[in-house]
């Protein structure tokens, strides 16, 4: 049995942002994630939003926590290498009724401590972003946009590098205490001892918490779905535009530019069963299409270039179905349990600040003594395209693969590819490159790459063809050969 101090269940944003927290201690570290990669779930389908605070009840722990997480992200992305822009934010209103909502966002916002936020008009709209819709907005300076996928990934391999163990493909299917105390879960790839568990299985949270003893949580998926626009279209969008929020405090669509200059147009909002069908409706994109135009007035069929969809894991009262806040918690009756339920939106911004008070729990209860070789610093695999002439030339003299040309619709070059197979993580997937690199993130969508990548993989690992996936269980990117086999 594999024995460790404290075991994550769930590697999302918040499981990693965890265990980056805890290797600041002298602890042994592990993650279990019954996926092939990190992002797999809702922390690799959102909007990618750096949320400023100013929608959530003040005091609460979204509002806390979204606001100091917002502040501490310029440092956050340094230390971590995630692209990230400060974008601020437009809030849009049409007629009288929204202006009074506005108005009282700008002082919840205040009151949360969110910096900057101002009632603008038509003229400053303008000069701000002109393909923004609306009569009127608030202008939100601290609001951002960042990669959500790279953000997650680079949580995880500086956890990784400071000394956490990640298990892909290991699904935790129950759970029990021994004699001394300790924790056993049961997973698809055997048995794992611990002294401390901690829940962060987000869409599958309340399920967990259950099998850890504490019942009665409810999640309620809330499935949003998206269009991914062409740079084309990016080009115009200078800054995220929301519209005024519904009566019920929540927003429709928006229209938010992404940090590689893509635009996202949804999400829509409704409750589903299962939060991990992540299918995308005619009805629901014919939706986007009317409600995104009104946001930003290059909304055209000819930039459409992908859908996708993710589902926030909503912790409802199961007497009113009212959404609850974060739960963080820890129960004397139920020792060495960390449960985190219910981290829907804001869980991105908020992910380090909720690791913190996740840590901040088990140090309740015992010394946490620091690891003297922490180091905070992650590089990402750096981007050939990014780069000025001369250090392209420089690049290839050094490494001939940064001169051949993979993804064309991103400029991805095959030096990037090789190095993202060899991640920290051992992520060894189509999608687990694409995500790392965004080959195949371009308008031919894979078209012209994913074989390349596939033979890449294949060249890297010593896979055979057959065993390369694009991403979980059976998802072969080939099922066999024609014209004889393998060297034909
Ligand atoms: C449409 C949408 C838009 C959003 N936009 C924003 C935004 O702009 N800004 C923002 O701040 N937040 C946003 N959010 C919220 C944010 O994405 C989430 O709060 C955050 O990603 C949650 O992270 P997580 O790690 O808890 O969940 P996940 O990423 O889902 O991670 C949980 C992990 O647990 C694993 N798991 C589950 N069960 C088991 C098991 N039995 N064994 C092992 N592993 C298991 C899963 O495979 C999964 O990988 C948005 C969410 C959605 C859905």
């Amino acid at each position: 049995m594999r024995e460790y101090d404290i075991i994550i269940i769930g590697g999302g944003v918040i499981g990693s942002a965890i265990a980056r927290e805890l290797t600041r201690y002298k602890l042994r570290v592990a993650v279990l994630e019954k996926e092939s990669d990190v992002v797999t779930h809702t922390s690799g389908r959102n909007t990618g939003m750096l949320h400023a605070g100013f929608l959530y009840k003040t005091g609460s722990l979204k509002a806390q926590c979204c606001v100091e997480g917002n502040r501490e992200f310029d440092q956050v992305a340094k230390e971590l290498d995630v692209p990230f822009k400060r974008t601020g934010k437009l809030i849009v209103g049409f007629t009288e009724e929204h202006r009074q909502r506005l108005l009282t966002m700008i002082e919840r916002g205040r009151a949360n401590g969110v910096p900057g936020m101002e009632l603008i008009d038509r003229q400053r709209m303008d000069e701000i972003d002109p393909s923004a819709g609306g009569n009127f907005a608030i202008h939100c300076p601290s609001s951002g946009i960042l990669d959500p996928f790279i953000y997650t990934i680079a949580l995880a391999e500086n956890a990784v590098k400071n000394g956490a163990e990640y298990h892909l493909y290991t699904e935790v299917t129950g759970a029990e205490v021994i004699a001394d105390g300790r924790h056993v879960l049961h997973t698809t790839k055997g048995d794992f001892a611990c002294r401390w568990v901690v829940n962060s299985a987000g869409l599958r949270s309340a399920e967990i918490s259950a099998m850890l003893g504490i019942p009665g949580y409810v999640i309620q998926p809330v499935k949003g779905e998206y269009f991914v626009l062409d740079k084309k279209a990016g080009a115009f969008a200078k800054i995220p535009v929301y519209p005024a929020p519904t009566e019920r405090n929540t927003f429709d669509t928006h229209a938010t530019p992404t940090v590689d200059g893509n635009v996202l147009v949804g999400p829509n909002s409704f409750n589903v069963v299962d939060g991990e069908d992540y299918s995308v409706r005619q009805v629901g994109m014919d939706g986007l299409q009317e409600s995104g135009a009104r946001m930003f007035k290059h909304m055209k069929r000819e930039y459409y270039i992908r859908t996708f969809a993710g589902a926030r894991p909503k912790r409802i009262d199961p007497a009113t179905g009212e959404i609850q806040d974060f739960l963080i918690e820890r129960r004397d009756e139920v020792p060495g349990v960390i449960n985190l339920v219910g981290i829907e939106s804001p869980g991105l911004t908020s992910a380090l600040p909720i690791a913190r008070r996740a840590v901040n729990l088990i140090r309740e209860k015992e010394e946490l003594i620091p690891n003297p070789a922490f180091d905070p610093i992650r590089r990402g695999v750096a981007r050939f395209h990014e780069q000025s002439r001369e250090e392209q030339a420089r690049l290839i003299a050094e490494n001939p693969d940064y001169g051949e040309i993979i993804c064309r619709c991103e400029t991805i070059t095959r030096a990037e590819i090789v190095a993202a197979i060899h991640n920290p993580l051992g992520v060894c997937t189509v999608n687990g490159i694409k995500v790392r690199t965004r080959a195949s993130m371009g308008r031919c969508q894979g078209g012209y790459c994913e074989t390349r990548i596939t033979a890449l993989i294949r060249e890297e690992l010593g896979k055979a063809v057959t065993d390369v996936r694009l991403t979980n269980g059976d998802s072969r990117m080939f099922t066999g050969y024609v014209k004889g086999g393998e060297q034909a």
